[in-house]
């Protein structure tokens, strides 16, 4: 049988010295392991299309369980990430993310075009640090773990002159006014902006907003906290971009 899919390839494992195997990320499959014969050889036409991150269309044939590559035809290079590490790391993590949270062989809605996006604001956008925040945010919410920043959950204000607290455990927000925890963080004014509007944006528009240098600090914190809380896993690609980064910025 004969099925074609839009799809990114997020992993790939060398076999022999010409074939790969690769993992391409799907909506109507969600995870598919595609063998790609021939993949690494100079003049093969699907080289490219196996490549990392490669967005392409694939025919691919299907026998019981296995698929493999018949065709490819690019739609999308993201190969301009393989030149800067920093962004390398950083599209990895999102890989291993996806990789960790997509069922194989089960629809996915829009997660190819998420994905997609999360890489172009990679390679586009303005601050690593806010794409990786909003990314682990949305990806959150996409997953089923939204967390209701639309207002206090106790009194119902949308915002408060004493300041608005997050509540990460229960996922809520509180007002000052209303506030009877202490395990919650007082929001800065703009990280509370930059979460709503990662939320409730539609997806190409979740990535982009303003945020000053303290703010930014502060939400990529709490960003990260609630994904790894949420997903429960430690991600080996996180500690590889956070030392990245490190050694760039020390
Ligand atoms: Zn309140």
């Amino acid at each position: 049988m004969i099925v074609t899919y839009d799809g990114i390839v997020i992993a790939r494992r060398d076999v022999g010295e010409n074939s790969v195997f690769i993992d391409i990320l799907t909506d109507e499959q969600g995870i598919i392991e595609a063998s790609a014969h021939g993949a690494n050889k100079l003049n093969s036409s699907i080289m490219s299309a196996a490549a990392l991150f490669s967005y392409s269309t694939f025919s691919l044939s299907k026998s019981r369980l296995r698929y493999t590559v018949n065709s490819a035809k690019p739609k999308f290079s993201f190969h301009g990430l393989g030149t800067d590490i920093e962004k390398l790391s950083l599209a990895s993590y999102f890989a291993q993310s996806v990789r960790y949270c997509t069922p194989s062989e089960q629809p996915q809605d829009s997660i190819v075009r998420f994905f997609a996006i999360a890489l172009y604001e990679i390679m586009h956008g303005r601050s690593l640090f806010s794409v990786k925040s909003a990314f682990e945010l949305r990806y959150s919410a996409e997953l089923g773990f939204s967390p209701n920043l639309i207002a206090c959950d106790n009194c119902g204000k949308y915002d408060c002159e004493n300041g608005m607290y997050f509540l990460p455990e229960k996922a809520k927000l509180i007002c000052a006014d209303c506030l009877y925890v202490d395990n919650a963080v007082k929001l800065l004014p703009e990280t509370l902006f930059a979460m709503r509007n990662v939320i409730f944006s539609p997806l190409d528009r979740c990535f982009k907003f303003n945020i000053n240098a303290a703010a930014e600090k502060q939400l990529s914190e709490i960003c990260e906290n609630y994904f790894l809380n949420r997903t429960e896993k430690s991600f080996s690609t996180l500690d590889y971009f956070k030392t990245v980064f490190r050694q760039n910025f020390a």
